[in-house]
């Protein structure tokens, strides 16, 4: 029996690609391997965007991913997001757009603990945390908008997009500019191939892997230009603010 599904980019028809263990981690990179856990999770690739997903992700609530993921051992997997990864990406936007912090209120979208926003205010940056994941008690439209929005190793993790975008769409103000990082699936994510890759890894959270058709598309629905600066590192725009043209050339 075939399984068809629909895509939750771009509506068109996906299909199971292939299956991987939970267990699966990034860490496989360095050479480490959890013990195999039994549990078999599908990923589906969309035949018209190449969006890739793990659709059983999506009936998970909050407290699902709480247990199962991000849990006591999940630093094991994924050891530099309490600190170092905040830091280094903190230090990454205060060398771009220091100077310009005066005219910048930037929200860090998925900020897990906060760490990065933290290090900004302490430099004096007019900066806010919110992840959906660890501020339940907030609702992100009271949080006003902002003109800077980052959201750093977070795509990968989502598992209802739109809802991703409905936020992201409502934050920021324009002009405004959302810089995000997630490794583009391009070469690594095919029709018709087993899935291989590193980042497709269930037990830290990996569940939707974006290839460039599927970020152009996400954008266009929501009213966004996209661009990346590299495989890894990517920003939507409404208008560019004149702070950042220095970044981004429209
Ligand atoms: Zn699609």
């Amino acid at each position: 029996m075939e399984v068809i599904l629909k895509c939750p980019v771009c509506s068109e028809k996906c299909e199971l690609l292939d299956v991987v263990d939970f267990n699966k981690s990034c860490e496989e990179l360095r050479g480490f391997y959890l013990p195999l856990s039994g549990k078999a999770v599908y990923y589906a690739l969309c035949n018209s965007c190449g969006f890739c997903f793990a659709p059983e992700f999506g009936r998970w609530g909050l407290g699902d991913f709480e247990r199962e993921i991000y849990n006591h051992d999940y630093a094991i997997i994924d050891p530099d997001y309490l600190s170092d990864r905040p830091r280094a990406n903190a230090q990454i936007i205060s060398s771009m757009l220091g100077e310009k912090k005066d005219l910048i209120r930037h929200l860090d979208y998925g900020g897990g603990n906060g760490l990065l926003s933290q290090v900004l205010c302490d430099q004096g940056w007019n900066s806010h945390s919110y992840d959906p994941f660890v501020n339940r008690e907030v609702s992100p439209n009271e949080l006003g908008k902002f003109n800077l929005i980052t959201a750093f190793e977070v795509f990968e993790h989502v598992p209802d997009v739109s809802r991703l975008m409905q936020d992201l769409s409502m934050l920021l103000a324009s002009p405004g500019i959302i810089f995000f990082s997630t490794l583009l699936s391009n070469s690594h994510i095919k029709p018709n191939e087993r899935i291989t890759w590193w980042y497709a890894s269930p037990r830290n959270g990996h569940i939707s892997l974006f290839s460039n058709d599927s970020l152009c598309h996400l954008a266009e629905k929501s009213g966004f230009s996209f661009g990346s600066f590299s495989e890894g590192a990517h920003v939507f725009w409404n208008t560019v603010p004149s702070w950042a043209k220095q970044i981004v050339r429209a």
